[in-house]
């Protein structure tokens, strides 16, 4: 393929190689939210020195933001002086915990044949380096690009996003009169599009009872009792039911193209012992026993309708069972977004991949939600997806690692994206 601006890239693969590297070098651990200001301050560093403008934010306030571990984000924005569009890149910076079952260097950004190996090298640090490569390769190679690039390295996607792209938003940073095109480099692979992701709603259940001497449960009223009709209930009515609630959203894995309800902790009754107490239990009757639910809905699903499901379900337990009594909480949610197949930053993106790859685009949505979320619901922009290289199934794995070549075929895409919108 004859083209200056994927040659560009090309001649740049030991630059994409070194940063991906010196990123993965700087552990931003999260929790507690290591090191925040380190990479912002790098990144700064480099793109500052190429005319860029860098702002450094601090989410003063956020969750888990303090004096020990602040949670910095770096915008930076590059104009070409001419009317257009924005495109930004947005990637988070943090990382998961390193876990057991490493037989490479975490921190170490080690370089073997293909594969670049280090906590965050696929989730995100490798996507986050093609598109600093991509759009400083597409600033130079171009010079009569219109409009502005922005590249944001944001915190804590991995507790929620609300120190990262969540207050971002909510001061403006993605509102449709800035910023009118967003590609967020998860790791979903070189020749796919993930479009958006299904909605989430996390709910605690309590069920009521009333404690006695366990002796003499007849006194009292089990709590676990009851939860266990709850659990029979969502067993054999409930799972089946959304088994049968399909989506049109191209979700991957498959498994997933459905509506589904894990069931993420259950407790009753006196309080787990300290680990390692010898202590035996008292015998009680549990007098409460709560469970929390993680719904995860669909698009033609409304969330009013996914709560009152659940109320109904509750409700026909207790129609059947003396002195149940039960309450909800609602801990979390999300809705589900999907941006439009036909929205400009999908049709360039498509474009750029059958150019680069030879081969057409496939489109996906995530079973779990990533900080798309707050780009749509705060920023109202709609015009955005998830395109970067790496192995989605790799993310948080022992020994995580990104393909160099990945890599470079995601940077000449994201580039001819920039040339298609910018050019
Ligand atoms: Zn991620």
């Amino acid at each position: 393929m004859t083209d200056a601006l994927i040659h560009t890239i090309d001649t740049r693969r030991d630059a994409l190689i070194g940063l991906a590297q010196d990123l993965i070098r700087i552990p931003t651990l999260n929790p507690p939210g290591r090191n925040y200001r380190e990479i912002c301050d790098y990144l700064a560093t480099r793109l500052m020195a190429q005319g860029w403008t860098v702002e450094l934010i601090r989410a003063h306030g956020a969750p888990g933001d303090s004096d020990a571990f602040p949670r910095w984000n770096m915008v930076a924005r590059i104009d070409s002086g001419r009317p257009g569009d924005c495109v930004h890149f947005n990637s988070h910076h943090d990382v998961v915990e390193v876990g057991h079952g490493w037989t490479r260097d975490p921190f170490g950004g080690e370089l073997d044949g293909d594969r670049i190996y280090g906590r965050g090298a696929c989730d995100m640090k490798g996507g986050l380096a093609a598109s600093v490569i991509a759009a400083e390769a597409f600033v130079a190679a171009t010079p009569d690009w219109r409009g502005s690039i922005e590249i944001s390295a944001t915190a804590d996607e991995e507790s929620g996003g609300y120190g990262g792209v969540a207050y971002l938003a909510e001061r403006g940073y993605f509102a449709p009169d800035r910023v009118q095109h967003v590609i967020i480099p998860e790791p979903l692979h070189k020749d796919r599009i993930c479009l958006g992701h299904r909605g989430v709603w996390w709910a605690e259940v309590e069920t009521h009872g009333r404690i006695a001497h366990g002796s003499m449960p007849f006194l009292g009223d089990s709590a676990i009792r009851h939860m266990g009709a709850v659990l029979e209930e969502i067993e054999h009515h409930l799972y089946p039911l959304l088994a049968t609630r399909k989506t049109a959203m191209p979700v991957v894995p498959p498994q997933a193209r459905q509506s589904t309800l894990n069931i993420n902790s259950i407790h009753g009754g006196e309080p787990e012992p300290p680990p390692g107490s010898t202590a035996l239990p008292a015998p009680c009757v549990a007098d409460r026993c709560r469970i929390i639910l993680d719904r995860r809905f669909l698009i033609e699903e409304a969330i009013d309708e996914v709560k009152s499901e659940l109320r109904a379900m509750l409700d026909r337990v207790q129609s059947r069972r003396p002195g149940f009594t039960y309450t909800i909480r609602d801990l979390f949610e999300v809705q589900p977004v999907m941006t439009d197949r036909d929205a400009p930053v999908v049709r360039s993106t498509a474009a750029a991949i059958e150019r680069v790859l030879g081969q057409v685009a496939d489109y996906v949505v995530s079973p779990g939600t990533y900080d798309q979320k707050h780009i749509d619901r705060i920023g109202r922009l709609r015009n955005c997806i998830a395109y970067g290289p790496g192995l989605l199934h790799l993310a948080h794995q022992p020994d995580e690692w990104v393909g160099v070549q990945d890599m470079a075929d995601s940077a000449k895409v994201m580039a001819l994206v920039l040339r298609d919108l910018l050019g």
